[in-house]
């Protein structure tokens, strides 16, 4: 063979290689074109039944010299491509996705403002019991000069025989604590029909872990002026979390804030496993602030200010903690508050890191 001979052949195969390459992309067209088509319709992306027939089809057709093995093996690799190309675009359109929203979402409760680089506090009682009791826990937050106030009114227990929460009197004993205050509140609305009255005493609507899923709920919470504390489910993945958010936003509200408390895992150490690096993947998925719930996801007071630590290292833009007066007698979660000193003492540390960090300049 000539050295011309070569340059000719070679020629032909970048021919057919830009051929091939054409074809890929107007097959890619058609194929998003399938996707969206299924996305309407609510069936899933990949269609097994379908793919047998594909790759039948070439082996009823291959001619050779290939083997039908090698060129099914090509065909799956283009299979496989063109459902990443698919559900890329699904993850483009979402509203929560950094690639929709480059900037972090800022949300200002009250004036104290998560997702703009600081690092914050939520901090409170598991439950409202009594209004002396909240006030208490409030006191010890104004002297450590923090804002946010969490407090559940409306419990969500695993029992139907346990405390319930105090209900839209909880509320009212929070709002009035707050306004004597000058804090803002957290609290936990169950019910989406709850969502309207809620608004009159709450500065952040919490949707909790066991309602992480209730779209119902998730709607009703998208469709008001208000900050939402979502937390992660039970057992929830990212992928989960990241959608139950975007049944907010796609309601009109973008005052979201995660909550990542630990998932269900069969290590049993610690009530749930505090997943540490979702915040990171949280961080760069959307533009929403975390927020790292250390008392539930550890449900031990000993790892309170471990992970707290990690959390604030890691880029959280706050962590959340439980604080009782009398842990000892507390209606709920008894065994993973802090009393009022064990509450200043963590203060003292956290926020000593944190400045620490923020000096050094290592989060952010
Ligand atoms: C809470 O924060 O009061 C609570 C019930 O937490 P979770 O929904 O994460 O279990
Ligand atoms: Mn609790």
């Amino acid at each position: 063979m000539t050295v011309n001979e070569l340059e000719v052949l070679r020629n032909k195969v970048d021919e057919i290689n830009l051929q091939i390459l054409r074809l890929l992309n107007e097959r890619a067209v058609v194929v998003k074109a399938i996707g969206q088509q299924k996305n309407l319709q609510g069936t899933k992306r990949f269609d097994p039944v379908r793919e047998r027939q594909a790759l039948d089809m070439i082996a009823a057709n291959n001619e050779g010299p290939f083997e039908t093995s090698t060129l099914q093996h090509i065909f799956k690799t283009i299979f496989q491509a063109s459902l990443e190309l698919q559900e890329d675009d699904n993850r483009k359109a979402l509203l929560v996705s950094r690639k929709k929203k480059q900037e972090n979402t800022i949300v200002d409760v009250k004036g104290e403002l998560l997702g703009n680089g600081t690092q914050t506090f939520v901090m409170g009682p598991c439950a409202v019991e009594s209004y002396e009791q909240v006030r208490v826990v409030a006191q010890a937050m104004k002297e450590q000069g923090l804002k946010l106030m969490r407090g559940g009114a409306f419990k969500p227990r695993t029992s139907p025989y346990d405390f319930q929460g105090l209900g839209i009197e909880g509320l009212k004993i929070l709002r009035q604590v707050a306004d004597e205050f000058d804090l803002a509140i957290i609290s936990e609305i169950l019910n989406p029909n709850d969502i309207e009255m809620s608004l009159e005493y709450v500065d952040v609507i919490q949707i909790g872990a066991r309602n992480s899923q209730n779209f119902d709920l998730l709607r009703e919470a998208g469709k008001v002026n208000k900050p939402v504390l979502l937390k992660r489910g039970l057992a929830g993945t990212i992928e989960e979390f990241i959608n139950s958010a975007e049944y907010i936003i796609s309601q009109g509200n973008d005052q979201i804030i995660l909550c990542e408390r630990g998932i269900r895992t069969y290590e049993k150490a610690t009530r749930n496993t505090l997943d540490i690096s979702a915040v990171p993947i949280l961080k760069k998925e959307t533009h929403l602030p975390v927020v790292v719930d250390v008392t539930h996801s550890t449900g031990r007071k000993d790892l309170l200010l471990p992970t707290a630590k990690a959390a604030l290292a890691i880029g959280a833009d706050a962590v959340m903690a439980e604080v009782h007066p009398d842990p000892a007698v507390a209606l709920s979660d008894a065994a993973q508050q802090m009393n009022i000193p064990e509450f200043h003492k963590f203060m003292a540390e956290v926020k000593g890191f944190r400045d620490a960090l923020a000096g050094a300049q290592l989060v952010r």
